[in-house]
């Protein structure tokens, strides 16, 4: 199970915190919804990368496991995008450039993975956005309704606004390729600590 948690900090401040973030605290598992006391522990980190525009960060990923129901908890910080390395905010300025067929720099052969995975999504992007009360049509031009969701999203506030109020529409996320059955919502027994 994955949730996304807002450390209220960029990923250098991050990184530079490593293993002592302020990782949240369960009252309960938010998969069984047990309440038994300290059924839920922390069960150690995983590393994985974070690349921005200027570097690549290596960071650790808080995971947690409840007794009762077993399931692993993974706490992401809300700038990363599950399964990508990228980090969000630099994954919406690559696409946001690479549809207006600007130049970027990095693996051209990602990027137009990257950008192939967007097209795929676009409909989910439009279905969010028309569950917000957005009145919006949908052309036959791809190439065009890609852009205007990119303006959309940019539009929204800054990229996690969009990304952390879109979390587990239709049970996905912006850039997800499958329905996660164990994608908490925001409605989570968490609390900072
Ligand atoms: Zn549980």
């Amino acid at each position: 199970m994955i949730i996304l948690h807002d450390f209220e900090i960029g990923i250098e401040e991050y990184e530079a915190r490593g293993k002592n973030n302020s990782f949240p605290a369960f009252d309960r598992c938010p998969n069984c919804q047990c309440i038994a006391q300290g059924n839920v522990h922390r069960n150690g980190f995983y590393w994985r990368y974070g690349i921005t525009e200027e570097k690549e960060l290596y960071i650790p990923i808080c995971r947690f496991r409840c007794l009762g129901c077993t399931v692993t908890i993974s706490i992401l910080p809300s700038f990363l995008i599950p399964y990508f390395q990228h980090t969000l905010d630099w994954m919406v300025v690559r696409l946001s450039k690479v549809l207006k067929g600007k130049k970027i720099k990095g693996s051209r052969q990602q990027l137009e993975q990257h950008k192939k995975r967007y097209y795929e999504r676009i409909h989910w992007i439009h279905s969010f956005f028309m569950d917000l009360g957005y009145k919006l049509g949908f052309t036959q031009d791809i190439r065009k309704e890609a852009q205007k969701y990119m303006t959309m999203i940019q539009d929204f506030g800054k990229s996690t606004s969009f990304f952390r109020r879109s979390w587990g529409h239709l049970s996905s996320y912006f850039m997800g390729k499958l329905i996660l059955p164990y994608l908490s919502s925001k409605k989570n027994n968490i609390h900072p600590t």
